[in-house]
């Protein structure tokens, strides 16, 4: 069988992702952790041609690329082919279909029929977990498909210290211990299978997945947002040479080197303060002169040693070599002044956009694209739910998120029971 070796750090949510691909896969692999390891970071850098950001893989000492890139691998059936796994699969027993038949079709649906689900939860962060944890702790049986990732904008985070009840240092560890929970209640988790299409407009609804199609009688969609990009130039050219969007995943390649932090929020001054551990000097450029982020994390940075601010100003171009970025230009919002400011790295921190591509046209969106929900979660479409980020651009934490998820697989329970004419919280 072929060698794979994946380079990774301390706190890379996409290094977990990527080592999930390949444990869902049964491949067998060589962690080489460069953790605090000058050493290996530089062989990395040296390995594939200047990238400063990780995981990174490598199969039969081919460089693969990272988890985006081995994701596409694993999409496209390419994965299978490198190590055979499609004459293995051939071998085992065919997995249990589950299609629609004519007698199920509504309005009266029988909430023990097994070939349609009671719930199917879209997405593995707090909002998803919470919901999968009620619903299953309500006998609903649900499954929960995690898509490419799993944890969402949390596992980017290092400390959580506002999400009650825990404080821990990882927190990856919050997110295991929700889907430990949520599996020990009975969910049935479709890891890293990503769904491509939903039909809404019939019911049961149909969700399609790359590996599968589903059918069921309830859906609560926890898509959550992804970081926005700066779209500007040399942005996708220095992507992982230099531009990053996770300072805990790719911080120690920047040891003893200035960036750049684009952004003003709580997860750029957290993360900016993340930084302090490594690079020299951190200026950070914000389009204003004040931080939006909270207080506390405010006076831990506003007078850290290590920062500096560009304030009332936007980063217009990265610029580099075959090395890597090696400067920005900047431009002054209130005088329009450009100038160009040496740097390594840059990372950007600048809000998220709701991931609802898939359900446009399906339910309604606002004119952000986050989900229109009531204060039941219910979306525009009767048995579709939403919760967490993917419908709440105010609060966006993951407590928030969490509580969020729990009333939506509530509100699934009583629609379920209402549709199948039972008295809530039923009969189970
Ligand atoms: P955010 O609060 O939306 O902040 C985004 C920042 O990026 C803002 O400062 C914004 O500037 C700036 N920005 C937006 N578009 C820009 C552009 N095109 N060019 C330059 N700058 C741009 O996003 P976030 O910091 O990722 O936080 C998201 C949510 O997660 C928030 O609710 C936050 O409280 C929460 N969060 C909490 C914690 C924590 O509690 N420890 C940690 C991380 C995140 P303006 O200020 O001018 O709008």
């Amino acid at each position: 069988m072929a060698r794979v070796k994946v380079y990774t750090t301390d706190f890379c949510p996409y290094c977990e992702k990527a080592k999930s691909i390949l444990s869902s896969k049964g491949v067998e692999y060589d962690e080489i952790n460069i953790q605090d390891d000058e050493k290996l970071r530089d062989e990395i850098e040296r390995l594939t041609g200047g990238r400063r950001d990780v995981p990174q893989i490598f199969i039969d000492g081919e460089h693969i690329g990272d988890d985006d890139a081995l994701e596409a691998l694993a999409v496209s059936g390419e994965l299978d082919k490198m190590f055979n796994l499609e004459a293995q699969e051939a071998t085992l027993p065919a997995p249990e279909i589950i299609l629609p038949t004519a007698e199920i079709t509504p309005p009266v649906l029988s909430h023990h029929d097994e070939k349609i689900r009671n719930v199917i939860i879209i997405g593995a962060g707090p909002a998803g977990f919470a919901a999968a944890l009620y619903a299953a702790r309500a006998n609903l049986h649900p499954v929960l498909i995690t898509g490419s990732e799993i944890g969402g904008q949390v596992s980017t985070t290092t400390d959580i210290e506002n999400y009650p009840g825990f404080k821990g240092e990882n927190a990856a560890e919050l997110i295991q211990i929700m889907q430990s929970q949520a599996m020990h209640f009975g969910t049935e988790i479709l890891f890293f299978d990503v769904v491509t299409e939903v039909d809404f407009a019939q019911h049961p609804f149909r969700i399609k997945t790359h590996e599968s199609e589903l059918f069921a009688k309830s859906v609560i969609i926890c898509t959550g947002a992804s970081h926005r990009k700066l779209n500007i130039p040399g942005e996708a050219e220095f992507a992982g040479k230099g531009v990053s969007y996770c300072a805990t995943c790719d911080g120690f390649f920047f040891q003893n080197r200035s960036v750049v932090v684009v952004g003003g929020g709580d997860s750029a001054v957290e993360e900016a303060l993340f930084l302090t551990r490594f690079a020299s000097e951190i200026h950070l450029v914000h389009r204003r002169d004040r931080l939006r982020a909270g207080s506390v994390l405010q006076k831990r940075i506003l007078n850290h040693e290590k920062v500096k601010f560009i304030w009332d100003s936007v980063v217009e171009e990265i610029q580099g070599d075959e090395k890597g970025v090696n400067a920005v230009r900047l431009r002054n919002v209130k005088t329009d002044e450009q100038t160009i400011h040496p740097t390594e790295g840059v990372f950007v921190f600048i809000g998220h956009i709701p991931n609802t591509e898939i359900f446009k046209g399906q339910i309604e969106l606002d004119e952000r694209g986050y989900i229109i929900t009531d204060k039941r979660q219910r979306t525009s479409v009767p048995g579709v739910f939403a919760a967490g980020d993917v419908q709440d651009h105010l609060f966006r934490q993951a407590i928030t998120s969490a509580g969020s998820g729990a009333a939506a697989a509530i509100e699934a329970e009583r629609y379920i029971a209402e549709i199948e004419d039972r008295a809530y919280p039923g009969r189970l």
